[in-house]
């Protein structure tokens, strides 16, 4: 079905004259099958070059030219142009090549030859996008699309009915089918082999090796990570009117299909920013666990690409990703830093420029569940478009903790260390509050630590004097950042942004 789509696809692209196709995958072998099947094999001619295979490649293992080089393989059509006559040119491995102006050349001429008539194409298959500027204009990207639920299913089945291995019922089968969703046929097959090698059967207890699977096959794609999470929303102390919108949209995304059948809006997301320190990543890894869904971090560094259309092409993928594993929650940790330089002068201010209008485009038009967490420090560096309503559903300010909400984070830092020791600690926990006004709750966990690591060293329980040592030799927060964060105030409330504590 899929397979039938792209065959038709890459025909009508022939067809209208596409002179380039470049087709981004990882599933070579699949393209393989699609490009040798139906109406393309049947009109077109096939050639390959294949870098991996040493040179020129085809069925025939015709060998062209003097040698096996590209620029052989290309030489051979631009002075035997009849031979691009209903011919389809395959070049794989093509990659590393871009750069060397001679092959960059050639391809040119080729492309002048099908202007010119020649009833040819060709088609770059690689895993990753590479695009030179002289080549940017005559090159059309085609993605391979991710498999659906129905279609791992289908992979599932036919591979345990190759393998005599029985059935699964249909509730495993379907959580299976879901924790498969954004890999490829080829990862899901090499999954199921080893989940299957490592006790003999298909269990509940085998989604735990799909999922630690799942995350290498991610990381692997270089534009996503997926985060474990272990941090709930206990974990966080105060943030009370964040925590209580989060639960909201949590029963909301929980229940997307029946909440859109209701007519209620698929959310699409928060962005969170405020004082460093102050809970923002927590919130993030907290919300994953609150909507019981995968967290996928997007590390807008990562995305910035050298290569015209790279970092668009990666913001692409990543999204695709993103919506292929939905419902999902993606966090795109420190924002600011992806789009600091946006409306600036030159080469680089030019591509975050575009990366920005993909991803504001992508937030404003998105329909797929993948609930975006965004964290940023620093407001007034991000532009004024991505404040605007319909990006996110709502902007949160973390400000430092008040006096509740810092004996709530020492509570949490204490029990998590020395539960034995916190009943004690408890009768006098208002005294280490007052004396850590201004502290973030970053700093505040790191008097905890510290005053658990010097009690362990001295052999003695934690109290609240060894904790109150700490406090009196550290310095907050609010002290080395003491102006910018009044600036920040300042800027967080004249721009009316909803405070995360009440
Ligand atoms: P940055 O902007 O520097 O990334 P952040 O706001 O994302 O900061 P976090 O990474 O969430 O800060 O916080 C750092 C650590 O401080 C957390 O892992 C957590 O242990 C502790 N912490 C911060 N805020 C809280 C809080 N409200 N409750 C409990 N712990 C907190």
């Amino acid at each position: 079905m899929l397979d039938r789509k792209l065959n038709e696809k890459i025909l009508t692209y022939i067809d209208a004259g596409f002179p380039i196709i470049y087709i981004n995958t990882f599933e070579e072998d699949k393209i393989d099958k699609i490009l040798l099947s139906g109406e393309l094999r049947r009109l077109y001619r096939y050639h390959e070059w294949n870098g991996a295979k040493g040179g020129v490649y085809f069925e025939t293992k015709k060998q062209w030219g003097l040698d096996s080089s590209i620029q052989s393989f290309l030489d051979y059509f631009i002075s035997s142009p009849e031979e691009l006559d209903r011919t389809i040119l395959v070049i794989k491995d093509i990659v590393p090549y871009l750069d060397d102006p001679e092959v960059v050349a050639r391809l040119k001429e080729i492309v002048r030859l099908i202007n010119n008539g020649a009833d040819a194409c060709i088609i770059i298959v690689s895993e990753t996008v590479k695009i030179p500027k002289e080549l940017e204009k005559y090159i059309t990207v085609l993605e391979t699309s991710y498999l659906t639920v129905d279609e791992i299913k289908e992979i599932i089945n036919s591979f345990l009915s190759e393998y005599d291995l029985g059935t699964i019922n249909e509730e495993l089968l379907e959580k299976f089918s879901v924790s498969f969703k954004g890999l490829s046929e080829f990862e899901i097959l090499n999954i199921l082999a080893l989940a299957y090698s490592n006790d003999g059967e298909f269990t509940e207890s085998d989604l735990q090796i799909v999922m630690e699977q799942k995350r290498q096959a991610i990381k692997k794609g270089g534009v996503l990570d997926m985060v474990s999470v272990k941090e709930t929303i206990d974990d966080i102390g105060g943030l009370d009117n964040l925590k209580k919108w989060l639960e909201n949209k949590a029963k909301v995304f929980k229940n997307y299909r029946q909440a859109k059948e209701y007519g209620v809006d698929t959310p699409k997301g928060l962005l969170i920013v405020g004082v460093p320190g102050c809970g923002k990543s927590l919130t993030a890894k907290a919300t994953a666990a609150m909507f019981g869904m995968p967290l996928l971090r997007l590390d807008m560094g990562r995305l910035l690409g050298k290569y015209v259309g790279e970092s668009e092409e990666n913001m692409r993928r990543a999204v695709a990703l993103a919506e292929a594993v939905s419902p999902c929650i993606l966090w795109i940790d420190e924002l600011e830093k992806a789009f600091a330089g946006i409306g600036g002068n030159g080469e680089g201010s030019e591509v975050t420029t575009r990366l920005f209008g993909s991803f504001l485009s992508w937030m404003q038009e998105k329909t797929s569940p993948t609930f975006v967490v965004a964290t940023a420090n620093d407001i007034t560096k991000l532009p004024p478009e991505l404040l605007r309503k319909g990006r996110f559903d709502e902007i949160f300010f973390v400000d430092l903790p008040n006096k509740e909400e810092r004996k709530a984070i020492f509570d949490i830092h204490i029990k998590r260390r020395r539960e034995k020791d916190y009943p004690q600690i408890k009768e006098g926990i208002d005294e280490l509050v007052k004396s850590t006004e201004g502290y973030s709750g970053a700093d505040i966990e790191g008097v905890v630590s510290e005053a658990v690591e010097e009690a362990f060293v001295s052999g003695e329980e934690l109290t609240i004097e060894k904790i109150k040592g700490v406090i009196d030799k550290s310095i907050p927060l609010s002290r080395t950042m003491k102006e910018a964060l009044e600036k920040m105030k300042k800027e967080y409330s004249n721009r009316n942004i909803k405070n995360a504590t009440k």
